[in-house]
């Protein structure tokens, strides 16, 4: 059968491709998937649910209780909601409905995939912005230097997968004042918003509100990644245009999630107080386990992800691919090769501390000592 271009366009997910291969005995520093319980109350709205022995389609925008409840935490009115499919549909509804074939986007690199590939899925080109270097910060030069005339939007990710790095104020704004009068729209996927452990998150909506959308969801805040649930906000009259995308599409996101959301939104902050505290420390676990074993890793700034630096071993064995399957073969740990968020992720691996301190630690001594070992052996 013929393939589509479209379908052809997309890159198969590094991410996957490393995890498949995992054993048994692995210990996962790859998915990003908190390990942590869903709070009991959402648990019990999601039994409660099943207990009406019916599931009807919800409205194509979301139930009234699940748009109110994201609209109260997010200080907008219902009309600005559009529950999603989580943020993976919300990328795919923001970047299908507002940019047209032939444009560009400007997609952080290193950067999360599904940015890039959804780019191309529109027909739209993908263009990478890089990151300033040591703190990953956004740099108004850097993104300036890649506008065309054809670009027509730029993904915005803090804080950063995979890098962890949460954007500062003074340089977001910088850069949506140049997006602005170039004419150029945002698109804010703010999944990890919850997880700063330095600085504060500020997102794109509070200075620049009618110039873009802002995505978010409960997958990791709640560990609700099965469940399938988050939202798109922005001005009324772009969520009603982008309605009947997401309609044809989704139909809707799933009811039963969209029931739990409004009692996990009610206990959000206690809730993601306490994950901040859980996920801090264990950044921080594997920062000392890597650092004994002779590895330079950052101070854990936000989201769950180190990304740690290895240009000599990833030069010895060819690059981040091989180096994380050796990793994976010989250490037994299962990292994301920085390759595979773009080649300014080269020469870095992604290690994701969402497992237990102990664990972090024994895969932190690990991984440093192979990576010592290939280095050693030249
Ligand atoms: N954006 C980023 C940056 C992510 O890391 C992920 C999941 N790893 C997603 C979006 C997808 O989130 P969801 O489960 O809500 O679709």
């Amino acid at each position: 059968m013929n393939i589509a271009e479209r379908a052809r366009g997309i890159f198969p997910s590094q991410i996957r491709r490393i995890t498949d291969r995992a054993r048994p005995t692995s210990i996962h520093l790859g998915l990003g998937q908190p390990d942590t319980a869903i709070h009991p109350d959402v648990q019990r709205a999601l039994a409660d649910y099943l207990k009406i022995g019916r599931a009807p389609y919800t409205p194509n925008l979301g139930t009234n209780a699940a748009r109110e409840a994201v609209a109260k935490h997010l200080k907008i009115d219902a009309s600005e909601v559009m529950i999603t499919l989580g943020v993976q549909e919300g990328l795919a509804v923001t970047l299908l409905g507002t940019v047209n074939p032939g444009e560009e986007v400007l997609v952080p690199d290193p950067g999360f995939p599904a940015y890039a590939n959804l780019v191309r899925a529109a027909g739209a080109i993908p263009v990478g912005y890089s990151l300033e270097s040591g703190n990953w910060g956004l740099s108004a030069a850097a993104i300036e230097s890649v506008i065309t005339p054809k670009t027509r939007a730029i993904v915005l990710n803090s804080p950063s997968n995979p890098t962890g790095a949460v954007h500062a104020a003074a340089d977001l704004l910088q850069v949506l004042e140049l997006c602005s009068a170039k004419g150029i729209h945002w698109i804010s996927d703010e999944i990890y918003e919850d997880f700063v452990y330095v600085g504060s998150h500020v997102s794109p909506a509070e200075s620049h509100p009618d110039q873009g959308l802002r995505i978010g969801g409960l997958s990791k805040s709640h560990s609700m990644m099965g469940w399938r649930i988050g939202w798109v906000t922005g001005h009324p009259d772009v969520i009603e245009s982008l309605k009947g995308l997401h309609q044809h599409l989704v139909t809707s996101a799933c009811g039963a999630a969209q029931a739990a959301l409004p009692v996990a939104l009610d206990v959000h902050s206690s809730h993601v107080d306490s994950m901040r505290r859980i996920f801090h420390a264990r950044g921080l676990s594997l920062q000392d386990g890597l650092r004994q074993g002779g590895l330079e890793c950052p101070d854990p700034v936000g989201a769950f992800y180190h990304f740690v630096h290895v240009p000599e071993a990833s030069r010895i064995l060819g690059g981040t691919i091989p180096l994380a399957e050796a990793i994976l073969d010989h250490a037994d740990v299962v990292t994301i090769p920085g390759f595979g968020f773009g080649t300014g992720g080269e020469g870095y691996l992604r290690l994701a501390y969402t497992v237990s301190d102990d664990l972090l630690f024994e895969a932190a001594s690990k991984v440093a000592s192979f990576v010592a070992e290939v280095v050693q052996r030249g």
